[in-house]
Formats: structure tokens, C-alpha cells, sequence
């Protein structure tokens, strides 16, 4: 075992961590919490401090931590057989099993899972195959995509650049020129206070229409989405939002990828956020939940009707010239089939709806009367709470008064991990679905505490 003064020193001398300010870091100024631990929804630091994970890890770990059944499977796979690739029509049984729990579980009309390894990955990969999809079909002009402004879609070259959140823009070039960005389905932030929710939505809509006006329709090839936005500030869709975006998509003929890397697997109370909002996805992005992270594991769910074309397309052209060594892994699909049993014997679907309506109910009633509260908001066991310094005017804090960040060190001063969004002063909550009642009255308690404390 390392000691204090071991992990601190080779931490900054050796390890490049992301999403992290590296010269504060560097200089000892930002936090250096290392987790030994787990068990539930809580964690545990070197130093024995147990910390309740309201965002469990980064709103991956949704079967909770410690859970035996799936470190188990995992070590029954790799002691049978840790690897073997699935190129050439390969593979293993857990990751043809997986495959079909998956499908049973999605929306009806989708018809093939491609395993990657995270939620970056993935979205990569369905831009490929909408493009090639569309080269198959003879459009070859058909390419660009569209996102939201505060869409998260991965930190890579093309799914850096579907991020619509500048944080993950600045200094790296991008966005690069396929992708374009359109409005975000954040009523809190609509243009005019005065806009009804109604009139907000006709607005997003027409902002697409625009853009669809202005590029041509013919040169674009889908719009890509997440059913409430994640790390964008936690932003469930003002009502009427998805049907009115979609009608659009078909008209135009253009493909919908819903990216469910957050949602999916009970995280918004059902199965999927494309059943709840009635979502007709041509391209389904799953990662997190599918294994509650206990390895790295993704998936790009394709329809029924595109997947015909993309077989189509290697009877003309030959085999798909896409794969990862580490695509649909044994030892990530053994991981991913032992979670969703748990998902489904826990009833963590059900909880995460039931207990997520009470834990929003009840941070409304703790802090949603306060001066500098804007927002509580939520679906499921997603919830945040937008800071104003202004509640008439949802006037901004000056960034460098830090509100976020210090309210999320308050809270953890209490005990309670929860997330500042990077953009905005918003706390997010995204606990394990496991999570009961009376954990989230600590959560809940701990928020009082810190908003009395830091405003
Ligand atoms: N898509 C969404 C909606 C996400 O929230 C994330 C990560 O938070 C990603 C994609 C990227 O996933 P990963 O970090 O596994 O690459």
C-alpha cells in the first residue's frame, strides 16, 4: 500500500488527469480525494471518510458500489476467458446474451447492438454510420449533424464537437465544420421571460427550421439529442418539445440519434428515456447504466431500418471497415448482463421514478423558496438546482464568485458528493437508483445546509 505522501507526490508527478485545472492541480490548490472504497451509495477516502455519492461517480454507477454479483461475473468471465475479439463474426457468449437483453429491453423497432467502450466512442461510431448510411443510399452530400447548444456528447474530435458546451471547445479547434448547433430546450434560459412554454417550443422549432433552411436539407444527415439534457445543466424538455423537434426530422428526412448514455436503463423512472418521451430513434446511444460502470462498456442500438441498409451496403461495397480490439469485450458484457439482472431484481426503474418524484418534491420544499434559487428541476433520479442572483431577472452570478463550486464544497463538507455543472451555477444530483427515501433526506438536509451557508 502507497502511503498519503506516496500518492500525493506520484499522483502529481505521473498522472494526467482529465476534465482538471493541471496547474492548480499541480500546485496542490484542487481536490485530491482518492477513493479506496465503496458500498451502496456511499463511498469511502483514503483517510476513512465515508461520503454519500449523490452523483454516483459521473452518474454512472446506478446499481450502487460493492455490489458482489457483478465483481463475480466479472471474475468468473475473465478466469474462463478474458478476451476474444468479435471482428470477422467472432464472439463470446456474454456478449451475444448481452446483445439480446439489450434488444429486449429497447424500443421495438431497433434491431442490432455494436458494442464500443464509453459513451464517446459510441456517439463516434453512429456518426460513421450515418455516413455511410447515406453514401449506401447514394447521398453522398448528406452529412452534417445537428446538436443542441449544452448537448454533451463525448470529448472526442466529433463528439467534442457535438458538445455543444464551450469548456469542452476551448483551445481544441472545435467544433469541426460537419456539425452545426441549434437551440437548447431550456425554458429556464428562453430568450424572453414572457414566452409561454408553448411559445418557447415554437421557438427551438423554428430556430431549426431556420438552420435546416439555411444548410439545405440535403446536406444534412441527422440531429442528435439527449431525452433531458445531462451535463448541460440536468434539463428535462418543456412539454410538447420532442414531438414538435421530430415532425421536423421526418419532413426533412433526417435521422435522430437519441443519446441515452444517461438515461437509459432506468435512470428518468423507465427503461429507456426514448420510451418515455416517445422517441422514434434511428440510432439508440447507450454506456453508463449498462454496466453501472463496473467496466467500460458502450453501444450504438441501430433500427430495424437502417440496419437493412448498413447490411446492404457490404453485399455492394464488402465488409464495414469499423471495430475496436476492445468491441463487445467478455469481461465488459459479463459485467453488463449481472447489472441488468440487478436493474431489474432490485426494481430500480420503479425506484428511481418514485424515489426521484419525492427527493425533487422535497429539495423544492427545502430550498426552492430561497432569494437566490432559480430552479428545481428534475426527472427521475436527475435533479438540480439553478443559483440566480437575481429571481426576477435570473440574472447570472459573476462566475468568479464561484457559487456552484462553493455550494458543492459545502456539501461535501456535509458529507454529500454532488456535482457543479460546468456551465452555469447549477448543482446536480444523480445518485445510484438504489438509493432510498431516507438517504436522499440526507441529501436534501446537506443541500439546506450548504445553500444557508455559502448564500
Ligand atoms: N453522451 C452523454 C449524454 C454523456 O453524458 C456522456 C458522458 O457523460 C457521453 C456521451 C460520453 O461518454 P464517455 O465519457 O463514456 O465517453
Amino acid at each position: 500500500m502507497l502511503n498519503n505522501d506516496q500518492l500525493d507526490r506520484w499522483d502529481r508527478d505521473y498522472f494526467f488527469h482529465p476534465s482538471t485545472h493541471l496547474a492548480q492541480h499541480a500546485r496542490g490548490e484542487s481536490a485530491n480525494r482518492i477513493v479506496t472504497g465503496g458500498s451502496g451509495v456511499y463511498i469511502e477516502d483514503r483517510d476513512g471518510k465515508r461520503s454519500l455519492d449523490a452523483f454516483a461517480g459521473l452518474y454512472c454507477v446506478n446499481v450502487g458500489y460493492g455490489r458482489t454479483e457483478i465483481a463475480d461475473a466479472i471474475a468468473a468471465q475473465a478466469k474462463e476467458l478474458a478476451y476474444y475479439h468479435a471482428y470477422v463474426g467472432h464472439g463470446t457468449e456474454a456478449s451475444i446474451t448481452l446483445a439480446k437483453m439489450i434488444l429486449e429491453r429497447a424500443p421495438d423497432h431497433m434491431s442490432k447492438v455494436y458494442f464500443g467502450l464509453g459513451g464517446s466512442d459510441a456517439n463516434e461510431t453512429n456518426i460513421k454510420m450515418v455516413w455511410y448510411y447515406n453514401n449506401i443510399l447514394g447521398r453522398p452530400e448528406k452529412k452534417k449533424i445537428i446538436s443542441r447548444w449544452r448537448g454533451y456528447h463525448g470529448s472526442g474530435l466529433i463528439t467534442g464537437s457535438l458538445t455543444g458546451l464551450q469548456t469542452f471547445h476551448n483551445k481544441f479547434d472545435l467544433p469541426l465544420s460537419p456539425i452545426l448547433h441549434t437551440e437548447a430546450p431550456y425554458y429556464f434560459r428562453r430568450p424572453d421571460m414572457n414566452m409561454s412554454e408553448e411559445q418557447f417550443v415554437a421557438h427551438c422549432v423554428s430556430e431549426l427550421e431556420a438552420l435546416i433552411e439555411r444548410e439545405g436539407a440535403d446536406t444534412i444527415a441527422a440531429f442528435i439529442g439527449e431525452p433531458v439534457l445531462g451535463t448541460g445543466g440536468l434539463v428535462p424538455p418543456p412539454e410538447g418539445y420532442w414531438p414538435a423537434i421530430q415532425a421536423v426530422l421526418k419532413k426533412h428526412d433526417i435521422l435522430l440519434i437519441v443519446d441515452e448514455v444517461v438515461t437509459a436503463f432506468g435512470r428518468l423512472g423507465s427503461m429507456f428515456g426514448s420510451a418515455k418521451y416517445n422517441l422514434d430513434a434511428d440510432i439508440i446511444t447507450i454506456a453508463k447504466g449498462l454496466t453501472s460502470a463496473y467496466a467500460p462498456l458502450s453501444g450504438s442500438i441501430f433500427s430495424k431500418r437502417m440496419w437493412d441498409v448498413l447490411e446492404r451496403g457490404t453485399d455492394e461495397f464488402g465488409p464495414i471497415g469499423h471495430g475496436w480490439t476492445y468491441s463487445a469485450h467478455p469481461i465488459g458484457t459479463a459485467a453488463g448482463i449481472a447489472n441488468l439482472k440487478l436493474v431489474d431484481s432490485l426494481g430500480l426503474v420503479d425506484n428511481a421514478g418514485s424515489t426521484g418524484a419525492y427527493f425533487k418534491q422535497a429539495m423544492q420544499s427545502a430550498v426552492g423558496e430561497h432569494a437566490n434559487v432559480g430552479d428545481v428541476r428534475g426527472e427521475g433520479l436527475l435533479c438540480a438546482v439553478e443559483f440566480v442572483k437575481d429571481r426576477d431577472n435570473r440574472a447570472f452570478f459573476d462566475p468568479s464568485e464561484k457559487v456552484g463550486p462553493r455550494v458543492a464544497a459545502a456539501l461535501l463538507s456535509r458529507g454529500v458528493i454532488a456535482r457543479a455543472m460546468p456551465q452555469g451555477d447549477i448543482i446536480g444530483f444523480a445518485p445510484p437508483l438504489c438509493i432510498s427515501r431516507e438517504e436522499t433526506d440526507i441529501v436534501v438536509d446537506a443541500m439546506k445546509g450548504a445553500v444557508t451557508e455559502v448564500l
